[in-house]
């Protein structure tokens, strides 16, 4: 299989509260040819990852009912319950920039962080870090 079939076949979890946030990606998701779900907060997110089989997930951080890190933390631990080979990447996409902030997410078992505001190659190489 080539690899950009492998790549037309990604599916990402989107974790994201903000409407126009969810737009954004959404549309950067669609001009690379990936397929999405959208998660509405951490809570969300969690069951559906449990459902669904993803290749990566797009995590923003303040959310409702459960924030980025809290769902971060129990998607690495249902991994671990379930003997998980290769955890799933996720990406933080956040607007808290501060060192703190990064370790905080890295801490919480995220793969990477992405500041927002971003524009939409930073995210295609993101996505592409993971799947080359
Ligand atoms: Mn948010």
């Amino acid at each position: 299989m080539e690899k950009s079939e492998v790549n037309d076949k990604l599916k990402i979890l989107l974790v994201e509260d903000n409407e126009l946030n969810q737009k954004f990606a959404i549309a950067v998701i669609r001009r690379l040819g990936y397929s999405y779900e959208l998660a509405e907060n951490g809570l969300i997110g969690l069951n559906k990852f449990k459902e669904g089989n993803f290749d990566l997930i797009l995590m923003d951080i303040q959310m409702p009912e459960m924030n980025g890190i809290e769902a971060t933390v129990a998607i690495r631990q249902h991994e671990k319950n379930n003997k998980v080979q290769n955890p799933i990447p996720i990406v933080a996409v956040t607007a808290f920039a501060m060192d703190q902030d990064k370790r905080n997410c890295m801490e919480a078992g995220m793969s990477d962080f992405l500041t927002k505001p971003y524009k939409p190659y930073d995210l295609e190489l993101k996505i592409k870090n993971f799947f080359p």
